[in-house]
């Protein structure tokens, strides 16, 4: 481990005064939300910017606001205070399920959900659930504004579409329809303080209370260079009514669509083993929330 390396330090009071700082810095500047990966990545001399630029002054970035279909999650919101919205834990529960497993209690409470999904790991806990529900990241840059879908803005390890000059500023989550239930699941070595050796989020909605599978999302975690959608698994839900057998096809067809690779958390064969067991668990807790059992 090196010293940190010498940084100016700017506190932003407002989105624009932030946005224009970015742009003057070129690609020299980075944004500074909770630190919890750009301080290690400084300490480790991977990253040396001349300028960190603070978003924690800058009202309306922390919160939670309605929109008219759902919800804008400010990227700045802490990942303890994310599980202290009775409205995250009731209608959005598989991102509250995430963000109780994500690290320890002490990285929950200075890591943002922001930084959470421009950080890009692969084996990262927000991106999956909010995939599920089909999330839209909105990206601000001096006098521009642009939305993209979490599913397009990831690309791979470390690697988003934010360009050095835009900011996230939040994340849109529609109002899950009736009749949807979804989970989300990790697998781990130990409880606390652990990257998912395989994480599955499912969301699936049905046509009526006993009707068919009208929309599915199965997103797979920790076995590709990004979350990505198990697309066979989802093909095969969508227009059947849920039964154990479509659900234990499903799960064996996301075992096919992940191509994990072998490290020391988990053998590859290991890590399609356990999709296919936590993606069937993932859709039989899905119907159940459906069902209110
Ligand atoms: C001990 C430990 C355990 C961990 N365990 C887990 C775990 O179990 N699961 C998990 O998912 N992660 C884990 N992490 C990783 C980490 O905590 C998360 O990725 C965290 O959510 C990053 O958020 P942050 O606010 O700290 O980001 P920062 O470190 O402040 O920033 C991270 C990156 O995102 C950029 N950035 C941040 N916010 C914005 C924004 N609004 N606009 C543009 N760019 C932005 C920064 O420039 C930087 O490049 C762990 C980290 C540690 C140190």
């Amino acid at each position: 481990m090196h010293l940190l390396p010498k940084f100016d330090f700017y506190e932003a009071y407002d989105m624009g005064e932030a946005c224009k700082v970015l742009a003057e810095m070129k690609s020299e500047g980075k944004i500074i939300a909770g630190g919890t990966d750009i301080m290690v990545n400084m300490k480790k001399g991977l990253l040396s910017p001349k300028c960190l630029i603070s978003l924690a002054r800058i009202p309306g970035l922390s919160g939670i606001e309605p929109t008219s279909g759902g919800i804008a999650i400010g990227s700045n919101l802490i990942v303890s205070k994310l599980l202290e919205f009775d409205l995250i834990r009731k209608k959005y529960n598989l991102l509250s399920k995430a963000a109780s497993v994500l690290g320890s209690p002490l990285i929950r409470n200075r890591a943002t959900i922001g930084g959470n999904i421009v950080t890009a790991r692969p084996a990262a806990d927000l991106p999956p659930p909010l995939m599920a529900m089909g999330a839209r990241v909105v990206l601000k840059s001096k006098g521009k504004e642009r939305e993209l879908a979490l599913d397009d803005f990831l690309v791979g390890p470390g690697q988003t579409k934010i360009k050095s000059t835009e900011i996230l500023v939040s994340i849109i989550v529609d109002e899950p329809p009736p009749f949807t239930g979804g989970d989300y699941i990790k697998l781990m070595h130990r409880n606390a303080l652990e990257i998912a050796i395989v994480a599955v989020a499912v969301q699936i909605t049905l046509d009526g209370p006993d009707g068919s599978i009208k929309n599915a999302r199965v997103i797979l975690s920790s076995v590709a260079p990004k979350a990505i959608h198990a697309v066979s698994a989802e093909k095969v839900l969508i227009g059947e009514k849920p039964t154990e057998k479509l659900f234990k096809k499903a799960a064996a067809l996301a075992s096919t669509d992940c191509t994990p690779i072998t490290d020391i958390r988990g053998g590859a064969q290991y890590r399609c083993a356990m999709v296919e067991t936590l993606t069937h668990r993932a859709l039989s807790a899905a119907l159940r929330q459906i069902k209110g059992k």
